[in-house]
């Protein structure tokens, strides 16, 4: 088969399979299984595809029929320019994420240390000491897997030295530090089964599940976060569009101060960030 006769077929396979982005995600396994890119694809429509290729492009298809998502089958998403790799251990960086580490960025200072919670594939961490100098990162996991996978991005993406921790949260960090950030598990427990198949089956559960009310994540980063952030440093938090009201409470019940929200492109509340004022211990 030619390349756009693969296209239009695995299209049309992932089409009636219930994916949303079925001709995107078809080009894009095209691209991926035969090493080229879109303006080639195009540009050489009548081209014939060899046969090991056809086979494994709509291998690939088959599994994305499964719902298996598409940056599970290349190993791959970008993420504030960085190429990183991804697995069924991490969440896949979300572009709604970038709010996030743009937000410290406007803040962070040359030698700032930083303490990434729940750091799952590095994407946060890993972007702030690639977009900073001289700062220090710590990141978090109680996931071996995760922490592997965050290693190896760490390896690939940065030149500068990282730490990661295996810890349950505060349990085995030590230090302080002028900025902590986390994007925790916040899907409500009940609201998990109304995700899509490719989170709900494919994802970490780990790194969704933020307990019964969406919440025990934050409540217990704010609690216990507060002993390893500097006077006057910053805690970050990347939210689910309903939660900034009450994220927002918690943070002014610990003592928090200049408490922001900050909005997504899509216009929903996505993140939210304080200050530890001087008095605060
Ligand atoms: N934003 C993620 C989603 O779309 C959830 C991320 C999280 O729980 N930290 O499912």
């Amino acid at each position: 088969m030619t390349y756009r006769e693969l296209m239009k077929r695995g299209a049309c396979l992932l089409k009636n399979a219930g994916v949303v982005e079925s001709d995107t995600d078809a080009a894009l396994l095209l691209e991926y299984v035969c090493k080229t890119d879109r303006n080639y694809l195009l540009a050489h429509g009548e081209e014939t595809v060899g046969p090991e290729a056809e086979k494994r492009f709509i291998g690939f298809i088959d599994k994305r029929c499964r719902r298996i998502p598409l940056q599970q089958l290349t190993g791959e998403q970008c993420f504030m320019g960085l190429d990183f790799k991804v697995n069924e251990h991490v969440l896949i960086p979300r572009q709604d994420t970038e709010i996030l580490v743009e937000e410290i960025l406007r803040e962070l200072h040359d030698g700032m240390r930083i303490l990434d919670m729940c750091t799952g594939s590095g994407c946060i961490l890993i972007s702030l000491l690639r977009y900073s100098n001289y700062c220090v990162g710590v990141g978090v996991d109680i996931s071996e897997e995760a922490l592997k996978t965050a290693a190896g991005n760490a390896e690939r993406l940065l030149s500068v030295p990282v730490t990661f921790i295996k810890s349950n949260l505060f349990e085995n960090v030590t230090g302080e530090y002028e900025v902590i950030v986390s994007n925790p598990p916040y899907i409500k427990r009940a609201d998990i089964q109304t995700l899509m198949p490719e989170v709900r089956e494919h994802e970490p559960l780990l790194a969704l599940d933020g307990g019964e009310d969406g919440l025990s994540f934050y409540r217990r980063l704010v609690e216990d976060g507060r002993r390893f952030l500097c006077d006057g440093g910053r805690m970050y938090f990347e939210i689910g569009m309903e939660q900034a009201d009450e994220v927002t409470a918690l943070m002014e019940a610990a003592g928090f101060v200049e408490i922001n929200v900050v909005k997504d492109y899509a216009g929903l509340d996505r993140v939210v960030y304080g200050r530890k004022p001087t008095e605060v211990r």
